[in-house]
């Protein structure tokens, strides 16, 4: 018996789909680069419940014929290659043929095109895979295209759809890898009918700056350079407006839009010692190579590509930034103070500040081969002579005072507890710990973990139930946003109130009149900052968004705390205790720790 059967072509397409189309954002990114294959100049996109319900595209480029209109939507159908040759020098976006086939194949979709020489248009719906309807239209030159009720014969597909606010970022994202790419395009974008982006055509630093929102000028420079086998160009966040998750880091290559983690740590080495740790840069990079020196075709959804002369490009990506970082004298504004103070040793506090400077040479050039590798060590060793980011004692000397830490500790019998505490009066504070003789040797108290543990339960159990105790400012602040930052923030307004913050909107300002009163008022912008994109990691990460906002808040107002003396000491002790939960920090870090006295004697030996 004959087992093998050749598939129907529809359910060959919707299979097919599986690939090409994922979620609605998949639709608006073949949509939209048709559009722009098709030389428009203007792109306008309308979208409904995050694209389940409707994404709808406009273009003015090139059209169609009634014929071409039929045909594309056929499997391996496309206008842009004819022969495996093609594949190795494409200039164009798209070049599979399968985009049109795959969406016709689940969801209802309406065409309708014309060509400019044409006298009428043509319209055509698909259903189901197939030709519902086909008649001529009146309409204008270019090409409108409706999908609507995406994966309706596909129930797994449909079902796995998160949230419309989660789908909808992620159209956000498709949209903006085209639109910062063709900066001479115009797109529209609108969200049940809201407008989300409306970014006139323009250059590129002009693009840049629209997308990041108000004043954002003054927040990237440029970077160029050029050999033969990469041109690159592009703006850079300044160190000081490094963010707490990657929200703004574009890399493109011949105007596509990819992600490498092997660049990104190009970038961020560039950016070593300028900016914290855990904080990345923003970034928009165009590079321009050979088409034949790249492969996009390794990744199903192409966001991924293989450069042939990957090394090459790294170290002329961490040249050029590095040069550019120096050329503008960016010199940095981070409050690095505050955090080391906090973790350094009592006394060391007290140190006079260095100064950071930066040695730059104008004249160095990153390309000539002899001065490659000398130049740039030079530099980060200038950065590190100069004391950028720490005060005057040496390494040397914190680090042995924390390697008791390292120290391996005995099997713990029972956790610790108020009554091991022996005497009050013998409290010993240094630096952020607090040490208390205990009967089988020292207890530590790391203080900073103990306030997070502490303000953590008082906040968590009252944040469900009203807003949190608020103070207000002094002196109000305006904060300018960018675009996502304002969306983030009216969809969660009411989230911020319960945290205890009286904030308002007015286009891109966020006025700040009240805080929590557990934040330290020097704090506020940038612990709101922190916040913003917690929601934002936490809606994408499915993350319970009250724990993670709660101990992200908690996390900031811990930092500010210091404990100058016993009495404080002693009170923060007892409150650390009367949490169940004392012995660790609300993630999961060690509070306390006993050094027993065979670990004392085994450390002076
Ligand atoms: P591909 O882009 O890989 O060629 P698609 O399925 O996305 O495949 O599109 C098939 C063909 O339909 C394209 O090659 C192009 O000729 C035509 N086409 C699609 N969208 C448009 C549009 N917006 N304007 C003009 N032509 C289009
Ligand atoms: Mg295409």
């Amino acid at each position: 018996m004959q087992v093998i059967k050749r598939l129907p072509t529809q359910l060959a397409n919707q299979i097919a789909a599986g690939e090409v189309v994922q979620r609605p954002s998949s639709v608006v990114k073949e949509l939209m680069e048709n559009a722009i294959d098709a030389g428009a100049t203007e792109i306008s996109l309308n979208i409904k419940d995050g694209g389940r319900t409707l994404i709808s595209i406009q273009d003015n480029g090139s059209g169609m014929n009634a014929e071409d209109a039929l045909l594309c939507f056929e499997r391996h159908a496309t206008s842009k290659i004819d022969a495996i040759d093609d594949l190795f020098k494409l200039t164009t976006m798209g070049f599979r043929g399968e985009a049109l086939a795959s969406i016709g194949a689940v969801a209802h979709v309406s065409l309708k095109t014309k060509r400019e020489e044409a006298l009428t248009g043509v319209h055509i719906k698909m259903e189901g895979g197939n030709i519902a309807m086909n008649e001529e239209v009146v309409c204008s030159k270019g090409t409108l295209i409706e999908v609507k009720n995406l994966f309706y014969n596909v129930p797994a597909r449909r079902n796995f759809l998160k949230s419309d606010s989660i789908e909808f970022n992620h159209i956000e994202d498709a949209f903006l890898y085209i639109a910062i790419a063709h900066p001479e395009v115009s797109f529209i974008l609108h969200h049940n009918s809201q407008a989300i982006y409306n970014l006139s055509a323009a250059n590129l630093k002009r693009r840049v700056t629209d997308v990041l929102g108000k004043n954002a000028g003054d927040r990237v420079f440029p970077i160029e350079s050029e050999t033969d086998i990469v041109k690159l160009t592009g703006f850079i966040g300044k160190p000081e407006t490094a963010k707490k998750t990657r929200g703004s880091q574009f890399f493109f290559v011949n105007k596509r839009f990819f992600k490498s983690s092997y660049f990104n740590h190009a970038v961020l080495k560039a950016f070593e010692g300028l900016i914290p740790e855990k904080t990345h840069p923003t970034f928009f990079i165009f590079l321009e190579v050979d088409p034949a020196k790249i492969d996009v075709n390794i990744h199903p959804t192409k966001t991924e590509i293989k450069f042939e002369e990957e090394r090459f490009i790294y170290s002329i990506l961490l040249s050029t930034i590095r040069q550019s970082l120096g050329m503008f004298n960016l010199m940095p504004s981070l409050d690095f103070e505050l955090e080391t103070a906090f973790d350094l040793p009592a006394g060391f506090n007290k140190q006079p500040i260095v100064e950071p400077t930066i040695q730059v040479d104008p004249n160095f050039n990153p390309f000539k081969p002899q001065a490659n590798s000398g130049k740039s060590n030079g530099f980060s060793k200038g950065i590190k002579e100069q004391g950028f980011g720490s005060t005057t004692p040496n390494e040397a000397d914190w680090q042995s005072f924390y390697s008791i830490n390292e120290t391996p500790l005995p099997e713990q019998q029972e956790l610790p507890g108020i009554t091991d505490v022996q005497s009050v009066a013998d409290l010993l504070l240094v630096g952020r710990y607090i040490f208390t003789p205990v009967k089988t040797g020292v207890m530590m108290i790391d203080s900073k973990r103990a306030m997070e543990r502490i303000l953590y339960d008082e906040c968590i159990e009252s944040f469900v139930k009203h807003p949190l105790n608020q103070q207000m400012l002094l002196f109000p602040i305006d904060k300018p946003l960018e675009k996502q930052e304002v969306r983030i923030v009216s969809n969660h307004l009411k989230t911020f109130e319960q945290l205890g913050f009286n904030i308002s909107l007015e286009e891109q300002v966020l006025h700040i009149l009240g805080a929590p009163e557990i934040l330290h008022e020097n704090g506020v912008v940038q612990c709101l900052e922190e916040l913003i994109d917690r929601v934002e990691y936490s809606e994408q990460h499915q993350e319970d968004v009250a724990h993670s906002l709660v101990l992200q808040m908690v996390k900031h107002a811990a930092r500010y705390h210091r404990i100058s003396n016993k009495s404080e000491a002693e009170l923060q002790i007892q409150r650390l205790f009367s949490c169940p939960d004392h012995t660790l920090s609300p993630s999961n870090e060690p509070i306390i720790q006993i050094l027993a006295f065979e670990q004392l004697n085994q450390l002076i030996k």
